[in-house]
């Protein structure tokens, strides 16, 4: 008997995991729900309602194919290695299979688990999945990890023109096992749902397998040959919108690549820029996890730059609740930070102006700016919301301190020239013209517009940035 551990991977299609448990014999199916865990971790009420969602969707799909599941309620994965001990004596487990998660918590818990179980003689597989190119494996000449992503990125390419990384079959349904006492007991998703969510937000974000893959299609099909021209525009819908599948595994990375190239045959050859741009993002998205697994420490709110942990951030909290409120009074940075609130999600470039804002022209730690992005967004991923902070606050890889201190004003006018997305989510000032918009006091104070007073001097506070870092 064969257990196939599922986490952030909740699917059937492409899976690495399931595929090895299934070909090595009868398979049953485990899950843990740890609510303790996902408030240590600070996920968003809104992913958890997905994750769960998601769930209760993969539970129908293996019952269509004779795999039992089996949920436990574990607060904390600190007890899960017992609890799956039991379970695996009584039905005389003889291998468990999971994928390889890169978090340092996640390590210590497969760690633990492992360890415990192989002193029981029960094997523990866990596979290379959530990446491209296996942890560990990018490497520079002199065989250490790469820092900087344009030589990461030419190393993937390297490695893609070789192959690009093939799915899995889908997995056939298995006769129907003798019942244990084990799985038959009903187990009450619904308990779990996080309280507070508006169906609005809810339906937003609709969840299962084949949603996910229809999405993606979509998008290539019709959305990345324009996505060069049209993913820095938030007023566009020219992005993808995949993030939450991806991280809570309803997709592989692999389906996205087979996706990109089915033109292409499979094969790694870009045809437009579009293309090639969309696959700089994924790459971005594997470097990051890389990373993580190279560079443990950024997983305990450690910065990348070490030379970093000499700033002192503001201990500003009125300044920080205006941010992520969205009433600093810079219409950019509230429209983003409004539109957090709202849907769970983000646009990339907007995500990007708002925590420069808070980090560079607030100067207030990014790691609170981290925290609260974790908190709120659908597609909250450790390594890639920690990468991007990083990147922001240029306490991370590719570190260019200089230059990187956008001004939110001039992001708004290029990103949004119309201000058709600043009118989304700042009704209050919807009957502004197109040049008023972006920067509704500039000229004089206007208080009929019931909208706040910038809350700080935008090139004064850049000024005493770039002698904050250059001062490092
Ligand atoms: P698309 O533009 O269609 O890109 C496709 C996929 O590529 C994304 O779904 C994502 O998996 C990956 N990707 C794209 N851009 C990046 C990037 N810069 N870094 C890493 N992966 C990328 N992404 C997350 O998945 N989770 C996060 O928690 C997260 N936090 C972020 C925090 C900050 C401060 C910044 C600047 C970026 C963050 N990103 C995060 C990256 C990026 O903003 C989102 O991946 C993207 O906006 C998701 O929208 P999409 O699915 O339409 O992406």
């Amino acid at each position: 008997m064969q257990l196939i551990w599922f986490r952030q991977d909740l699917r059937l299609h492409d899976h690495t995991a399931l595929w090895h448990a299934m070909q090595a014999g009868n398979t049953v199916a485990f899950v843990t729900l740890c609510p303790e865990q996902w408030v240590l971790h600070d996920d968003a009420p809104i992913k958890i309602h997905c994750y769960l969602q998601q769930l209760d969707q993969l539970r129908d799909q293996l019952s269509a194919l004779n795999i039992p599941l089996i949920i436990r309620h574990i607060p904390r994965w600190s007890a899960i290695a017992d609890q799956l001990l039991k379970i695996s004596q009584s039905l005389q487990i003889q291998t468990v299979h999971a994928h390889i998660e890169l978090g340092v918590n996640e390590l210590q818990r497969d760690a633990q688990v492992q360890h415990l179980l192989e002193e029981h003689n029960i094997k523990v597989e866990l596979y290379h999945d959530r990446t491209i190119f296996p942890v560990g494996s990018i490497r520079n000449q002199s065989g250490q990890p790469y820092q900087v992503f344009g030589a990461f990125k030419k190393k993937c390419y390297e490695g893609l023109s070789l192959s690009v990384p093939s799915c899995y079959p889908m997995v056939d349904a298995q006769a129907p096992l003798a019942v244990h006492p084990l799985w038959q007991t009903e187990f009450d998703l619904a308990s779990f749902y996080p309280q507070g969510l508006s169906t609005q937000q809810m339906d937003l974000w609709p969840v299962g397998e084949a949603h996910a893959q229809h999405s993606l299609d979509e998008f290539i099909q019709h959305g990345v040959e324009h996505y060069a021209d049209e993913r820095d525009f938030p007023a566009l819908n020219g992005t993808s919108r995949i993030g939450m599948c991806l991280n809570l595994g309803m997709l592989s990375i692999r389906q996205c690549l087979q996706a990109l190239f089915r033109e292409q045959h499979g094969n790694f050859y870009l045809e437009n820029v579009g293309q090639q741009t969309w696959l700089d993002e994924l790459l971005w998205r594997e470097f990051y996890q890389h990373i993580l697994f190279d560079f443990p420490r950024v997983s305990k709110h450690q910065p990348f730059q070490m030379k970093t942990t000499q700033i002192h951030w503001r201990d500003a909290p009125d300044d920080l609740q205006a941010w992520q409120q969205g009433q600093t009074g810079i219409p950019i940075v509230d429209a983003g930070m409004r539109q957090l609130l709202a849907t769970g999600w983000m646009h990339n470039r907007v995500r990007m102006i708002c925590a420069m804002f808070l980090s560079k022209n607030l100067l207030i730690d990014w790691r609170l700016g981290e925290q609260w992005f974790m908190r709120h967004l659908v597609d909250g991923d450790l390594a890639a919301n920690n990468g991007g902070w990083q990147w922001c606050a240029s306490t991370g890889t590719d570190a260019v301190p200089y230059f990187r201190v956008f001004n939110p004003i001039s992001q708004s006018q290029k990103f949004d020239p119309e201000g058709d997305y600043l009118r989304q989510w700042l009704p209050e000032l919807a009957h502004l013209d197109t040049k008023q918009i972006h920067a509704p006091h500039a000229k004089k104070y206007q208080p009929e517009l019931a909208y706040p007073l910038p809350i700080v001097d935008l090139k004064q506070s850049r000024l005493h940035a770039i002698e904050t870092f250059s001062a490092l």
